[in-house]
Formats: C-alpha cells, structure tokens, sequence
C-alpha cells in the first residue's frame, strides 16, 4: 500500500477485462483468487469482466462470499432489449448478473466495426437498465492530438445521454497503440486528456486509463489528480498480478 496517489476525487476504480481469455476453471480459479486477495484489499472498487458464459458461474461464486467492493461486469452487449439477433446479448439478460459493462472497446471496433453510433445506442440501453457503462476511447496512431480524437469520439458516444446521468459512467482513456503493446502512455499525456474530458462533459464521469498498465507503472496514472482507475487487460490474467495494481490503487 502507497500513500502517494492521494489526490483521487473518488473511490479508485480497477477493472479486469479478460477478453476471450480463460477456460472454464481458469475462470473459476482467477476469480476465486482475486476475491480472497480482495478480502484484504480495502478503499478500492474492482470489477471483473470475464467472458460472457462465465458469468453465471462466477455470479453463483460471488453470491457465497464477495467483498462489497468486488464487482461484475460484462465486456460488450447490444441495444435492443430482445428479438431476432443472433449471437447477440441485452442489458436485461445482464443486468442481474452484472453492475457494469464495458462498451466501444476498440478491439470492438477495429474487428467487428463498432461506431461511435453503436455505442451510443449501447450506453444508452444500459444506462436504461441501470448498468454503469465504462466507455472506452482513445486515439488510434501515437502522436496525434489525443484530447482532440476522444473529445470528437465522445460528442458522438454521448449525444443525446442526459448529464444527469453521466455520474453513472466511466469513461477509459485507451489509446488504441498502448493496448497490449507493452508501450502505455505516459501519465502526463492520460491526464492531459482526462483534463480535455473534464473541460468538454464536467467533472462527473469517471475517468480511467487503460493500455498496458501494470503494477510497474500503475501509479503513474493514479497519481494524476483527474485520473480515478484504471482499465487493465493482459495483466487481469494473473491474479497476483491483478491483486498488485489493486493493492498499489489504494489511496
Ligand atoms: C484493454 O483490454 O482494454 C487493455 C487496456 O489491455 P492491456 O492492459 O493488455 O493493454
């Protein structure tokens, strides 16, 4: 535990995405671990995003024993609530299993070509069924204005969602070249943005970096003072890798 990031305006906020990673009973031994390791973690929030047919079991797991501050999201879901989609998942098929849902990751977007229209319906929906979205946006080539690209991005992301509703969300500063690549950002640049961000839609949605965070640079962005979590992916496949970043994220 650090006492260096103190500046935070909220409760960090660490969010595993495991992506299309993990069988059955990795999922179940990866979750049962965090969960235990969570136990003795206090003054953050964590939210796993496994695959979607884990969350069930992972669900039934928690419902035995989870600290409050341990949560479940899901990586992606559609708009409508029902009908003929196939493949697809609603925010009503989720919103009892989950309280979070990461929606317009640009793996979503550069394999399956989301738009910015898609996950505007998409954050939508799930803020109609009371499922706090956590938006990702990012630029795709280092180098060109960040603040600028996301703050476009956003306008679209956002438009027509009230901003009374925009305390529910968190938005993830992810540029789309840090992601997996073992290069992130510098905090400098996450908190430039995370400013831009603040200086378009106010104070009130969370703000997340994510790209290739680690427990070696995890509290570079949580020492920016408008920076309040972190969304990690490569490194929420080790528990013990996980469970650093959430013990180095409390303030
Ligand atoms: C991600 O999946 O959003 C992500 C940030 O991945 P990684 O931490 O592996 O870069």
């Amino acid at each position: 535990m650090y006492n260096n990031h103190n500046m935070a305006r909220r409760t960090p906020l660490i969010v595993a995405n495991w992506k299309m990673n993990t069988t059955l009973s990795d999922a179940m031994v990866l979750a049962t671990s965090i969960r235990n390791g969570l136990e003795d973690i206090h003054g953050i929030e964590a939210v796993l995003c496994p695959p979607f047919p884990w969350l069930v079991p992972i669900a039934e797991l928690f419902e035995k024993a989870r600290p409050r501050h341990l949560k479940l999201g899901a990586q992606n879901m559609f708009w409508q609530d029902e009908g003929p989609f196939t493949g697809e998942v609603s925010a009503p098929m989720l919103k009892h299993l989950v309280s979070h849902v990461i929606l317009g990751h640009s793996e979503r977007v550069s394999h399956f070509h989301e738009t910015e229209e898609d996950t505007n319906r998409k954050v939508k929906s799930a803020l109609h069924h009371r499922l706090k979205p956590i938006i990702c946006v990012g630029e795709r080539t280092k180098g060109i204005n960040p603040g600028h690209t996301v703050i476009t991005k956003l306008k679209k992301i956002l438009d027509g969602v009230g901003q009374d509703r925009f305390e529910e969300l968190a938005i993830a500063y992810e540029p789309v070249w840090a992601i997996g690549s073992g290069e992130p950002a510098s905090g400098g640049q996450a908190e430039l943005v995370a400013e831009a961000i603040q200086e378009e839609f106010g104070k009130n949605p969370a703000i997340l970096y994510g790209g290739s965070v680690e427990s070696k640079n995890v509290l570079e962005f949580l020492s920016q003072p408008e920076i309040d979590g972190a969304l990690v992916g490569g490194a929420s496949l080790s528990a013990s890798a996980f469970l650093k970043i959430c013990e180095l994220a409390v303030p």
